[in-house]
C-alpha cells in the first residue's frame, strides 16, 4: 500500500455497522475504570487517551517505528532529549538546526552538564565530532537555508562511534522523508506544520525505532505532563488523511516558484533542494522524495524584502511553515539566522500556481 492511500486510512476504525469512520475526540480526564487499574485500558487522562491511541497508530505506519505524541514540537525534543540524555553526556547538533533545539543545553538543560559539539553539513569533521558521542541530532533540510545532511552516511558513522541518532523531520513529514527507514533511531517533529498543516494548531511527534524507547518516551510524556490535547490530535489525525494532496500541491508549487525567482533579476540568491544548480546540489533523492514546500531567497536590501512582503497580495507575512496558505517572512527581523537583511524564507501554499505565480511576479517588480 502507498502512503497516499495509508493517510487516508490509518488509523480509523474497522468497518462496524453504524460506527462513523474516524470517531471523535474523546474529551476525558476521568474514564469508568472498577477494580485493578491495570486491566482498565483507559483510566486516567494524562496516562493515555483513545483519540491519542488512533492517532498514534496512523503516525507508526507512516513512521515505521512506534510514535509518541506530545503537547507541541518542542516537548517532544525536550522529552526526547530529557529521556535519552544522563549528566556529562556529549550531544552533537547540526548548527543550522532548530535555534529553540540549539538553546536547551545551555539553558533548560544546563542542570545536565551537556557537552555540546556542533557540525555543519559541509564539514569533514564529523568522525571526530561523534567520538564518544551519545546522541547526534540533525535536522535535514535545515532552515532557513535548506541545507542537506547524508542520514545514511552519517547513521553509519554514529554507529561506529555508538552514538544514537535524532532527525528532526518536521519539514519533510514522514511522507517526504522516513528517518527511521534510513537507519535512524528516532524521528522528531513539530506536527504544527505540514502535518497538521492549516496554520491552526501546535504538536509534536517522535517515532522510536524501538518500542523499548517509544515506552520510556512515553513514560516522560505521563510523569512530565507534556500530553496533547484531544482535540489537537483529533483536528491533525483528520488532516493527515489530505496530507499526501496538500504536500503534492505545495511541492509542485514550490518548484515553480523557484524557478521564477532563480530567473528573476532583483533576486539574489535562491535556496531550494530542487534547483538543477546551486543549493540544489545536495539533495539526495533516495532520502527525501521531492525537495519540498520551503524555498528561501535573497533580495539586495531589507526595504526591498518589506517591500516584497507588502506587495504581495496572496502571500501572508507570518513565520512558521507548512500551511495550506502561502506564508513568507524577512528572516532576520528574529536575530538567530545567520541571513542577510533581504533574506526571505517562504512556505508554498495550496494556491493555484499560476495565481501564486503572477503575484508573486508583481510583487517582485
Ligand atoms: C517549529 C519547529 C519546532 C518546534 O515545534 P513547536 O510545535 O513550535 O513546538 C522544532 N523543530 C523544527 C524544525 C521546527 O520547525
Amino acid at each position: 500500500m502507498k502512503d497516499a492511500t495509508r493517510v487516508v486510512r490509518a488509523g480509523c476504525s474497522p468497518a462496524r455497522q453504524g460506527a462513523s469512520l474516524l470517531p471523535g475526540p474523546t474529551f476525558a480526564s476521568i474514564f469508568h475504570c472498577s477494580g485493578d487499574p491495570s486491566q482498565c485500558e483507559y483510566s486516567y487522562g494524562r496516562f493515555h487517551n483513545p483519540t491519542w491511541t488512533a492517532f498514534e497508530q496512523a503516525l507508526e505506519l507512516l513512521e515505521g517505528g512506534p510514535a509518541v505524541s506530545f503537547a507541541s514540537g518542542m516537548a517532544a525534543v525536550s522529552g526526547l532529549l530529557g529521556t535519552v540524555l544522563k549528566s556529562g553526556d556529549i550531544l552533537v547538533v547540526s548548527e543550522d538546526c532548530y535555534y529553540t533545539t540549539r538553546l536547551l543545553p545551555g539553558e533548560q538543560l544546563r542542570s545536565l552538564d551537556l557537552t555540546v559539539r556542533t557540525i555543519d553539513s559541509s564539514s569533514s569533521g564529523w568522525e571526530e565530532a561523534l567520538s564518544e558521542a551519545a546522541l547526534l541530532w540533525v535536522e535535514t533540510p535545515s532552515n532557513p537555508h535548506l541545507n542537506i545532511y547524508d542520514v545514511r552516511a552519517l547513521v553509519k558513522l554514529a554507529k561506529q562511534a555508538g552514538a544514537l541518532v535524532a532527525v528532526d523531520n518536521t519539514t519533510c513529514t514522514p511522507l517526504l522523508q522516513k528517518p527511521l527507514l534510513l537507519g535512524a533511531d528516532f524521528s522528531v517533529a513539530s506536527d504544527s506544520k505540514a502535518l497538521a498543516g492549516h496554520g491552526d494548531l501546535i504538536l509534536g511527534h517522535v517515532a522510536a525505532r524501538s518500542g523499548e524507547w517509544a515506552e520510556r518516551l512515553r513514560l516522560w510524556r505521563t510523569r512530565m505532563g507534556a500530553v496533547p490535547g484531544p482535540m489537537e490530535i483529533w483536528l491533525t489525525h483528520r488532516s493527515l488523511g489530505s496530507l499526501d494532496v496538500r504536500l503534492d500541491r505545495m511541492c509542485s508549487n514550490a518548484e515553480r516558484i523557484a524557478e521564477l525567482l532563480q530567473r528573476h533579476e532583483r533576486v539574489q540568491k535562491v535556496y531550494y533542494p530542487g534547483l538543477k544548480e546551486g543549493s540544489g546540489r545536495g539533495f539526495v533523492p533516495s532520502q527525501m522524495y521531492r525537495p519540498g514546500y520551503v524555498v528561501s531567497f535573497e533580495l539586495s536590501t531589507r526595504q526591498e524584502a518589506d517591500r516584497f512582503l507588502q506587495n504581495a497580495q496572496l502571500i501572508d507575512e507570518a513565520t512558521s511553515f507548512g500551511s495550506l496558505h502561502t506564508t513568507a517572512e524577512r528572516r532576520a527581523r528574529w536575530g538567530g539566522d545567520r541571513v542577510n537583511a533581504g533574506f526571505i524564507r517562504l512556505s508554498a501554499g495550496c494556491e493555484d500556481p499560476d495565481d501564486l505565480a503572477a503575484d508573486i511576479d508583481r510583487a517582485l517588480s
